[in-house]
């Protein structure tokens, strides 16, 4: 296991995802366990030759997360990411999500409660 997660497990408890939460081990059990990719904050290609690098410049991520991150250009920092999916989760709570317009199961459910049931 590399330092970083060692060091997050230490101090943390558990490896979860610093832009989403995600934490393998609570999904997948044992098979999770340990698991989590580690992220350069600052892009290796700007890092002078022999950089060491600091824990401090690593994140832990998920791999959804992690492919996210080098998907946008610039790339965007752990922080920019989390805010991007934080504004989302408050777009898409169950609540909005049970809207007429767009049918699903908990809609069906207050509906069934809206008919007196
Ligand atoms: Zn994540
Ligand atoms: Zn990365």
């Amino acid at each position: 296991m590399s330092a970083k997660k060692q060091a997050v497990l230490v101090a943390t408890g558990h490896l979860a995802c610093e832009v989403c939460d995600f934490d393998f081990a609570g999904v997948y059990g044992p098979l999770g366990e340990g698991f989590a990719e580690c992220h350069h904050r600052v892009s290796l290609s700007k890092l002078a030759e022999g950089h060491k690098t600091k824990l401090s410049e690593l994140a832990i991520v998920c791999a959804n997360c992690h492919r996210m991150l080098h998907r946008s250009r610039p790339m965007m920092s752990v922080e920019e990411l989390r805010a991007v999916i934080q504004e989302r989760r408050v777009q898409s709570s169950p609540l909005t999500r049970a809207a007429p317009d767009r049918p699903d199961r908990l809609c069906v459910f207050y509906r069934l409660i809206a008919a007196g049931w």
